[in-house]
């Protein structure tokens, strides 16, 4: 899709802080970090929000990339959050799937 930004890093046309990356998926530090550790997984494939996944294997893959990168940036053991926001009332802005990974601070519940 020309007109998505996360498109547009996976096609390299914007250039991310990538902390890892594979055949399907991408994942970068997230621009406006709302903790100390803030990054995002995308898929590749554009697909527009959670109600539109429907690959299985691509599921397990993005879960499995949580895990690597938390594991990664130091988080497994302390801790971090992993969010998927869905649509409007969700708080979804950007239409291309996306999982935050959050870490190094604190996290409440009930979230905002
Ligand atoms: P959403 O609210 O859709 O779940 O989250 C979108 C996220 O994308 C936000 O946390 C926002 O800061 C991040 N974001 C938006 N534009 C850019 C950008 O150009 N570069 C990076 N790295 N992150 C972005
Ligand atoms: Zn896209």
């Amino acid at each position: 899709m020309t007109d998505c930004i996360f498109c547009k890093m996976v096609s390299g046309e914007m250039k991310p802080d990538i902390v890892y990356e594979n055949e399907q998926l991408l994942a970068f530090r997230d621009i406006n970090p709302q903790a100390p550790v803030h990054i995002l997984i995308i898929p590749k494939a554009h697909i527009s929000t959670l109600n539109d996944l429907k690959d299985t294997s691509l599921a397990g893959r993005l879960l499995q990339a949580v895990i690597k990168v938390a594991a990664q940036e130091g988080l497994a053991d302390d801790g971090y959050r992993t969010v998927i926001n869905c649509n409007e009332q969700g708080g979804q802005d950007v239409y291309h799937l996306h999982l935050h990974v959050l870490g190094r601070r604190q996290m409440r519940w009930p979230p905002g």
